[in-house]
């Protein structure tokens, strides 16, 4: 299997399935992870009607067991795991004391614990392989907040920090580490369906799907650490 093995976390909809799709076009074989099973077969089916090569598993990421099955799964079945991009992410935006515990727990259970299972698991093999590529999807609110967004930007704000932390733990361990810092992007995330008239400036997601294979295709000397984008209409 000459190609890398990807996996990649919210390829249901918006985001994650732009950067599948992407990626499915270049050299990866990807690894599809998502709740909603149908909606990732589909996907899973459309990228091998393009000659692709793409594996779907049904996967809650905010629970540890499912985490740690799917990726032993896939390393029993491919033997390695090249590329992680951290996508999955969820939003609850009121006033603070509105937010409900359980609020509170699903939006931190995705947004960051879900990145610390997934980035968890991959990492030992990728630490007795010497190499390995991890890229986060983070969001510009964990570099600024606005109001309603407490629960939100806290947890974006967290998963910058456990990306970059881990960034320093494996650098030298020849893993590199990438955190991607969308602003505004026309998905479902959004309220309504995509596509509305007063969304039409904002970036598309396969804006973010082409920065994602910018950083992965960088030469292997270079690491890109952090990019930011927008849209021109957003200010920031
Ligand atoms: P989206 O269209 O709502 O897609 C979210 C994806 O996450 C779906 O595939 C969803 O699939 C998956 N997901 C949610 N909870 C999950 C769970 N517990 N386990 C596994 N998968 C789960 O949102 P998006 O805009 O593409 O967002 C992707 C990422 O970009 C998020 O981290 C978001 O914070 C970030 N971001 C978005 C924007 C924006 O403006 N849209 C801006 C900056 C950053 P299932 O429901 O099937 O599980």
């Amino acid at each position: 299997m000459d190609k890398k093995i990807t996996l990649i976390s919210g390829a249901s909809r918006g985001i994650g399935r732009a950067i599948g799709t992407r990626l499915a076009h270049e050299n990866h074989f990807v690894v599809l992870l998502a709740r909603n099973a149908e909606e990732i077969s589909e996907l899973e089916f459309e990228i091998d009607q393009a000659g692709g090569k793409a594996l779907s598993f049904a996967v809650d990421i905010s629970q540890p067991e499912q985490v740690q099955a799917t990726v032993d799964q896939v390393l029993q079945d491919f033997g390695r795991i090249d590329t992680l991009i951290n996508n999955a992410g969820v939003g609850v935006f009121k006033n603070s004391e509105l937010i409900t515990t359980e609020e509170w727990d699903q939006v931190m259970d995705v947004n960051v614990k879900g990145s610390f299972l997934l980035t968890k698991a991959v990492l030992p093999a990728m630490k007795s392989a010497g190499s390995g590529h991890i890229v986060g999807i983070a969001s510009d609110v964990s570099k600024r907040t606005f109001a309603e967004g407490s629960l939100y930007c806290a947890s974006k704000y967290a998963q910058h920090a456990y990306f970059e932390a881990v960034r320093r733990e494996v650098r030298k361990l020849g893993i590199k580490v990438s955190v991607i810092y969308p602003g505004l992007v026309d998905t479902y995330f959004h309220e309504g369906d995509p596509g509305q008239p007063h969304r039409a400036s904002y970036l598309q997601p396969r804006d973010i799907a082409d920065a994602v294979a910018y950083i992965l295709n960088a030469p292997a000397h270079v690491i890109i650490d952090e990019l930011m984008l927008h849209p021109m209409s957003q200010e920031w």
